[in-house]
């Protein structure tokens, strides 16, 4: 069922009502967040209803001890989250005694605006005490310009009579995680300091037996009021500081206060440094709201300048792709190497905030188009810089070579549960596509030949350690995985897994026989022969009858049929069936066969694309977020266009309209790309096949135009679609490309009827 939590508006997220009951998934929504650190739409005031608090920093995470019913051998130790920070975002208020709180106090004229031209957040609301009448307005955004800087300001405006207000202004560190697996906190205090001109708070991961890197997180808050106060300050215990302003407001008066406040980790700067390095901060940062928001908008404005999609005809289609950028851009802008983009980003606890296959697979496509190879490369580089700990993970496994995690945050497999710790090993496939992907995209083959090479023949030791010879049928097979359909475990021969093994092995020996010499790889004629015979006697099972590959052996043996046969009320099936009926059911959680045939879609005729598409299409039910982009792509390039649009809308809004009935623990992050992948990939049909761009565009119904913009290889190309396709160079030399399999030099810009 569709919902709705905010107007559509091309630009912002808007509403005129709050209501509990939707409150932790307008919190999601409302999330902001600068790569370096982000948080839910938390209330600043505090709020005594339903709510999941927030506020996390990129890379200070916690190795929670596993939890489970039954240890398996190869379990890994503790299962690695993001974890909840100082609460800097916190201004207790209190109007003529009564302290706010949206559960208990009266209020009218609520108005929330996330704007997404500048990442501010705004709140209002007028609370009504017995007449007397003040208008709140909370404006907060954490500062893409000084990435460890959040700026807050609150303004009371007095409407009716007079009241007394009071402002406290606190660093609270008392804060846990709601997923933390022994109901434990993951923090110890280190310094807490409030005097007239700052409040001061540090603390520090708790030690525990899993820890390889403990965190140090300070916060230093400079506060200022418009109207003249003394300040009343307290540590008021060792994980809570706090600034108390009282003032009189008259009628019709307006008082502003502005709390920024730096945050400093020990990922950056010595403990010992936080506090001086904060105080370096406020000082060189200006202490004017409007000058500070406009900084900030002028730099949403370069960003937005070079990857903004627009589309006409289409408001909420508007608005969804500008919120998936805008949440994207907020939780990864390439800036640090050492980070990645976990599935919820800053905006939940959920998957652990970590790193997932998800990266590689979906994020990595499209970074390459809107963002410089350098964003892209730094996420590689993430994985050589982890290639030890997927040697380990291999190794716990007993089995050679590199097995990248599926949850990880230093490169130690982190997730827990054996169907996908053991099984779902085909994230390791989708590493060395990734490798692939970068250098097909942009022709730099420097990454390929020294680190990218090394991280490929490890995880090709890895496959041909995991396969085993089936005498019988003289065949290679892959038994007991998890394809990239979670509603099946343990499975034998997942034709994707089958495949994309195959594949890299047959990548990994072309790579290494044109780069081999002069790298640090070194691999045994013995061990080529042995990948060679893996590539010819690969199994992949298909049917010749249906012209189908087949998922896995005994996929077509189920009980056949579509998710158009099932009720209304089974759906979500992860929410109303057992995990037992789920299994043994033909309902696929996401594209797996499919997965595979756009990853290699110049390795397949269009005829195989077609009967794979409509066959399994239907058995879908698309219940991970990452599922309906990669089907959208498909459906454009086999022309079911309606189904391409109907695919596009539910990425597009899978949030904002709460598809999947799961955005109140935390935002769909990494699947955010698959809505600029159905657009790019899907609608305009980019490819970037033989070292050639092309395109093959329609124009979905409703919607009168869309354009974007792409880089590919030193070029920023400006694609428009309407009834007629416009490509234009905006930068960098003249390039051969093909639009709708035409070959056209592009110099400066070519417009071509839409077919
Ligand atoms: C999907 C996985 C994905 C994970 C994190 C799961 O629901 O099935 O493919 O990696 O979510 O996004």
């Amino acid at each position: 069922m569709k919902k709705s939590y905010f107007e559509i508006h091309p630009w912002e997220l808007v509403t005129h009502e709050f209501n509990d009951a939707n409150n932790l998934v307008t919190e999601s929504l409302t999330s902001i967040g600068n790569g370096y650190m982000g948080m839910r739409g938390n209330f600043e005031e505090g709020y005594s209803g339903t709510s999941l608090k927030g506020t996390y920093i990129a890379g200070v995470w916690f190795p929670d001890k596993t939890r489970v019913g039954w240890w398996k051998n190869g379990y890994p130790n503790y299962f690695g989250k993001v974890i909840n920070a100082i609460d800097f975002i916190s201004l207790k208020i209190t109007i003529s005694g009564t302290e706010i709180d949206l559960a208990k106090t009266p209020f009218e004229d609520y108005y929330q605006k996330l704007d997404m031209r500048n990442g501010v957040l705004t709140r209002s609301y007028i609370v009504n005490l017995s007449g007397k009448k003040t208008r709140i307005t909370f404006k907060r955004f954490l500062s893409i310009t000084t990435k460890e800087l959040s700026v807050q300001q609150v303004e009371f405006e007095q409407l009716v009579g007079a009241a007394e207000i009071q402002v406290e202004s606190r660093l609270d560190g008392n804060v846990k995680n709601q997923d933390s697996n022994y109901d434990e906190t993951f923090w110890e205090p280190v310094t807490q300091k409030a005097t007239a001109t700052e409040l001061f708070l540090s603390m520090r991961t708790k030690e525990n037996p899993f820890n390889t890197e403990r965190f140090t997180v300070s916060a230093l808050a400079d506060l200022n009021v418009s109207k003249e106060t003394q300040p009343a300050v307290a540590v008021q215990n060792e994980l809570l500081v706090n600034d108390k302003r009282s003032f009189v407001i008259s009628e019709n008066e307006r008082v502003s206060l502005l709390k920024r406040v730096a945050i400093i980790t020990s990922r950056d700067i010595a403990d010992a440094e936080h506090e001086t390095t904060a105080e370096h901060i406020l000082a060189r940062t200006s202490k004017d709201y409007a000058e500070l928001e406009a900084e900030q908008t002028a730099a949403w404005a370069e960003r937005w300048a070079t990857s903004d999609i627009e589309i006409a005809g289409d408001d909420a289609a508007q608005q969804s792709i500008r919120f998936n950028l805008f949440e994207l851009f907020s939780t990864y802008y390439g800036e640090d190497s050492r980070l990645n983009i976990g599935p919820k980003g800053f905006t939940g606890e959920k998957y652990g905030g970590a790193t997932y296959w998800d990266t590689e697979a979906y994020a990595v496509p499209f970074y390459l188009g809107v963002a410089a190879p350098s964003v892209t490369k730094s996420l590689l580089y993430y994985r050589h810089n982890q290639l030890a700990q997927a040697k380990h993970n291999a190794a716990e496994q007993g089995l050679a070579g590199a097995l990248y995690p599926m949850v990880t945050f230093n490169g130690i497999e982190s997730h827990n549960e054996w169907e996908i710790t053991f099984e779902e090993i085909h994230r390791n496939g989708a590493m060395a596509y990734a490798i692939y992907n970068y250098t097909n995209y942009t022709g730099d083959d420097s990454y390929l030949a020294n680190e990218g090479l090394e991280v490929l023949v490890e995880i090709s030791r890895f496959w041909a350690d995991r396969v085993h010879y089936s005498k019988r049928n003289d065949k290679y097979m892959i038994h007991g995985v998890t394809g990239p359909n979670e509603y099946e475990n343990n499975v034998n021969n997942n034709w994707y897994t089958n495949y994309l093994a195959r594949w890299v092995l047959k990548y990994t020996k072309s790579a290494y026989e044109a780069y081999g010499a002069k790298s640090k790889a070194d691999v045994p004629t013995a061990e080529l022969l042995k990948w060679q015979d893996i590539i010819d006697k690969m199994y992949l099972p298909n049917d010749e009858e249906l012209g189908i590959f087949v998922q896995h052996d005994t996929f077509l043996d189920k009980d056949i049929r579509p998710v158009s046969a099932l009720a209304a009320e089974d759906l979500p099936l992860n929410q109303k069936w057992s995990w037992d009926r789920i299994l043994r059911s033909p309902f696929i959680k996401q594209a797996d066969v499919l997965q595979g045939i756009y990853f290699f879609g110049n390795e397949f005729s269009l005829d195989e694309k077609k009967k794979n598409f409509d066959f399994y299409e239907p058995l879908t039910v698309h219940e991970s977020s990452l599922s309906p982009s990669i089907h959208a792509i498909l459906a454009a390039e086999i022309g079911e266009y309606d189904k391409a649009t109907e695919m596009y809308n539910r990425t597009a809004r899978l949030d904002l309209d709460n598809y999947n009935n799961d955005t109140d623990d935390g935002l769909h992050i990494t699947s955010m790309t698959g809505t600029w992948l159905a657009i790019v990939q899907g609608f305009a049909g980019m490819r970037t096949w033989d070292n050639t761009l092309s395109f093959a565009p329609f124009l979905p119904k409703n919607w009168n135009n869309y354009s974007f913009h792409i880089n590919y290889r030193g070029r920023v190309l400006r694609v428009s679609v309407a009834s007629s396709v416009k490509i234009e160079l905006i930068s960098g030399e003249t390039l051969q490309i093909k639009l709708y399999d035409k070959n056209i030099e592009l110099s400066n810009e070519i417009t071509v009827a839409v077919k």
